[in-house]
């Protein structure tokens, strides 16, 4: 089949990879004419994602599209929903977290107490505060954990926030799941994910989490990808505290915290989405082995030297032209009995 894939950066290359194994063609749009999924894809149309037109055609001439990233105007691919299998709704939900956390409420599931910020109003200590809709990598967002952070707190008042219930929660973990259009689910073996200033560091997939939390993780995710009846692969991230699983967020698309997947497991989040975009039945994920994934920032270029000639570290770098400071530039998975010390090894400075 064409696929048409809006946006190139490394999810998009590794959906490519995936659907080029697969033997389909890939058409891929981006503003940049040397993204990362320029170096897999057939075609490339370099336009800005406000560009109609070039969507419109992208659209066109693929027979099936799927994208990336939520920040896609909807206007632009209204009424081409029988082409798009992730969907529509989904990406509206997931482009506004007010929208995100009260749909997902409705819907029966435990969140962190949270509400529209208002500058007048007194804030909760702890909390957090996060823009409604463009925020990632923990941009846009301020920690409260004392009235001095409230004073020094500024804002840009022309965004929406809310305010959320800080967590001190005991981990964080994600549900990466692939639905088809049989409406079968795969569950991946859960990682637990630790973040740096808010960007994911390692996520570590070993077995150790608990049945019952697991069970009540993927519950939560089945009732929620059933909702948004959405076909491909997606992650809904979680906070575990006790025996609280409290929903932070959903993203509609592979995540990075199932990066470990490739290798680690009898089938990918990328080979399972391109399975499930393209109308086939996905494949039950199988973990072959613990893993531990690690983010390479762009200041982190001496991760790459040290895991060169590690026998099971697996380097993925994603091309990127420009190593930016806090900007993911590849991830290296480790696979062996001796993940931590491996990890410990790549580290240190
Ligand atoms: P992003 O869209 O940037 O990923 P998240 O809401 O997932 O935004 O926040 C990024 C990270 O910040 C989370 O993975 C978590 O580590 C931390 N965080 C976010 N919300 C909370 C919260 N309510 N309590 C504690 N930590 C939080
Ligand atoms: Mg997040």
């Amino acid at each position: 089949m064409k696929i048409g894939i809006i946006g190139g950066g490394q999810l998009g290359m590794m959906m490519a990879e995936s659907a080029k194994k697969l033997g389909h063609s890939i058409y891929s749009l981006d503003p940049s004419i040397d993204c990362p999924i320029t170096r897999v894809s057939d075609k490339h149309i370099a336009a800005n994602f406000s560009d109609t037109k070039a969507i419109k055609k992208l659209i066109e001439i693929s027979d099936v599209v799927t994208y990336e990233f939520e920040n896609i105007n909807l206007d632009y691919i209204q009424n081409n929903e029988k082409k798009i299998p992730q969907g529509l709704y989904a990406l509206k939900v997931s482009q506004n977290r007010l929208l995100e956390k009260n749909t997902v409420k409705n819907l029966g599931v435990e969140t962190p107490l949270f509400s529209v910020y208002n500058s007048s109003k007194t804030l909760p200590i702890p909390s957090i505060i996060k823009s409604i809709s463009g925020g990632y990598d923990g941009k846009n967002q301020y920690k409260i954990f004392n009235n001095n952070d409230i004073d020094q707190l500024e804002i840009d008042d022309s965004m929406g926030y809310i305010v959320e219930e800080y967590i001190n929660f005991d981990y964080e973990i994600s549900v990466i799941l692939t639905r088809d259009k049989f409406g079968e689910i795969g569950y991946y073996p859960i990682p637990i994910n630790k973040h740096k200033n808010g960007i994911l560091f390692t996520s570590v997939v070993n077995n150790t989490i608990s049945p019952e939390i697991i069970e009540k993780a993927q519950k939560i995710s089945k009732i929620i990808i059933d909702n948004l009846n959405y076909i491909g692969t997606m992650a809904v991230e979680f906070f575990v505290k006790g025996n609280q699983v409290l929903f932070n967020e959903f993203a509609p698309r592979p995540h990075n915290s199932g990066h470990y997947s490739i290798e680690a497991c009898n089938v990918s989040q990328f080979k399972n989405h391109i399975l499930a975009i393209t109308g086939h039945h996905i494949i039950k994920p199988i973990l072959t082995n613990n893993a531990i994934m690690l983010n390479i920032l762009g200041q982190n270029e001496l991760y790459i030297e040290n895991a060169a000639g590690i026998k099971y570290a697996y380097t993925h770098l994603y091309g990127k032209k420009e190593y930016r400071t806090d900007r993911k530039i590849g991830h290296i998975t480790i696979v062996s009995e001796d993940n931590l010390s491996i990890l410990n090894e790549i580290v240190k400075e």
